[in-house]
């Protein structure tokens, strides 16, 4: 495998246009932006920086097709069979895939395969496969008459997705939106956009109906703002920062009331308590549940909460892991840790380890750039022993930094875990029944786990409270999002 991935990573990669109505065309500005690779710092390729004009051009493409309704109005099973081909060819081309993406974002090789592709065509296939399997209701009214409940699907969503695992979380809206019935446009993030063009050609490849599934890249500010703001969207779907979450609330308001679902970030804690099962196995996987992908994962336990009497041998073992994990180039396949995305990004971690030492809290490990002589952009993974009034306590970082909280009893670890704006992700380590029960109860979060970190497939929801989030990604829950109820009211 290793040989392959070393031919893909010197191929030449075109500059990439935008795929509007079943085609590629320039964007009306013909404006560009570099594609930096933070494996090196290197210029990998352009792609189209799209404006309003463009953003418009896709909205139309994506209404006609609707309205012309060889997807919306199709049987789902036929719908079922062009989706099953799509994830098929992303099957088919999953190597492909990931080493493109991890040029592109620089996440390790081993994790990109398995997160990108492999859990894109496994969206597919699950939402392919459901389709043909939810029914409208029959409500329980009076003897003349008939309640019919339908599910349509609601026309144009907009997806826009964040950097860190772009064909994973944008096959969380796109295949439910796509499966439901609906057209869809899709911005991917400045820093993450080449894996999901090559996702339209796939769409193409398979038979979707043109102007079914349109790509606009370009800037947040200003073709996300064009999508948020248009008056012929009908469903946002949105993951990435809170901030921007926030804006495109004020965009529906100020636009036409689309519907607005937003996964945010997360300041997940991770619970460990003194009877954990085993304190090996807890803290690999604990070290793993924050560092993999540069520490870039919304659900990425970095907040540490530790029982006082377990902190220091905790913490120690933590360490141990933290040091013997291989940072580097992220197509080696034994990477560990692969590249920060962007220098952007990877200023603004150093910048919370800086602020972390003023703030005094003890560095155990990390907390500097490594490789720069490769000119990409890595850092060690960091651990931190903090308290829990400390900038690293409530601020996402969204970079490999660990940050270890120590406490007493149940009730102040619950408090600590709950003392933040977000709520994505948790989870509890104990051999303790009830007490996992407990905490799974109390636990302001969307997600808990128990005696691991991190792991999930399309079958359970993700989504978060409070300032998490609103609405789920994936599981039978997700397609609620992008359906519309009508009621049929028959006299008999
Ligand atoms: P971001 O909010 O900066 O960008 C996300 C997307 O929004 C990008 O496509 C960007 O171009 C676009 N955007 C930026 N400004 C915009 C504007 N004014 N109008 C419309 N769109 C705009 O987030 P990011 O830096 O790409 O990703 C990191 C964030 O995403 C973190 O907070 C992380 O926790 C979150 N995230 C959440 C989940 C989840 O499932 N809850 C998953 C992954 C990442």
């Amino acid at each position: 495998m290793q040989d392959k991935i070393d031919q893909l990573r010197t191929l030449s990669v075109s500059p990439q246009a935008l795929f509007i109505g079943g085609a590629w065309r320039q964007p009306v500005s013909s404006a560009t932006m570099d594609v930096i690779s933070p494996i090196d710092g290197t210029r990998l390729t352009t792609i189209a920086d799209a404006g309003k004009e463009d953003v418009d051009l896709a909205v139309k493409a994506a209404r006609h097709a609707f309205e012309k309704g060889s997807w919306s109005k199709a049987a789902p099973a036929e719908r079922k069979k062009v989706l099953l081909k799509i994830a098929e060819l992303i099957e088919k081309n999953a190597l492909e895939l990931a080493v493109l993406g991890v040029r592109d974002n620089g996440t390790e090789i081993s994790m990109a395969l398995k997160a990108e592709p492999g859990s894109a065509a496994g969206t597919f296939r699950y939402y392919a496969e459901t389709i043909d399997k939810v029914y409208g209701e029959i409500a329980p009214t009076a003897e003349n008459i008939l309640g019919l409940v339908h599910r349509e699907p609601i026309g144009v969503v907009a997806a826009i997705v964040p950097w860190n695992f772009p064909m994973m979380i944008g096959a969380w809206k796109i295949a439910p939106a796509l499966a439901a019935g609906n057209s869809v446009v899709l911005k991917p993030a400045e820093g993450a956009s080449l894996t999901l063009l090559k996702l339209a050609e796939i769409c193409a490849e398979a038979g979707l109906p043109e102007g079914v599934f349109n790509v606009v890249t370009g800037r947040g500010a200003v073709c996300g703002e064009a999508l948020g703001l248009h008056m012929d969207i009908d469903v946002l779907a949105f993951t990435g920062s809170g901030s921007i979450g926030r804006r495109l609330l004020e965009y529906s308001a100020r636009s036409n009331l689309k519907r607005v679902y937003l996964e945010l970030g997360g300041k997940s804690p991770n619970i460990v308590f003194a009877d954990v099962p085993d304190m090996d196995e807890a803290a690999k996987v604990s070290a793993y549940g924050i560092f993999r992908n540069a520490g870039q994962v919304c659900v990425a336990g970095s907040r540490l909460l530790v029982e006082k009497s377990i902190h220091q041998a905790f913490a120690e073992k933590l360490v141990g892991v933290a040091e013997t994990m291989k940072v580097g180039d992220p197509l080696q396949f034994s990477t560990e840790i692969g590249a920060v995305s962007s220098e952007a990004q990877l200023g603004k971690d150093l910048g919370y380890v800086e602020q972390a030492l003023v703030e005094g809290a003890f560095l155990r490990t990390g907390g500097k750039r490594i490789l720069g002589e490769t000119g990409g952009f890595y850092m060690q993974p960091t651990i931190f022993d903090i308290r829990p009034d400390m900038t690293l306590a409530r601020e996402e970082v969204f970079g490999p930094i660990l940050s270890i909280i120590p406490f007493e009893s149940e009730a102040e670890a619950l408090e600590i875990a709950n003392a933040t704006d977000y709520g994505l992700a948790s989870a509890v380590w104990t051999s303790n029944l009830s007490r996992a029960h407990r905490m799974i109860r109390n636990i302001r979060a969307g997600v808990v786990h128990v005696n691991t970190y991190g792991g999930a497939d399309n079958t359970v929801p993700l989504g978060g409270v409070k300032q998490s989030g609103n609405g789920h990604d994936k599981s039978l829950h997700a397609l609620d999002k992008y359906v519309d109820l009508k009621t049929a009211w028959i006299k008999l």
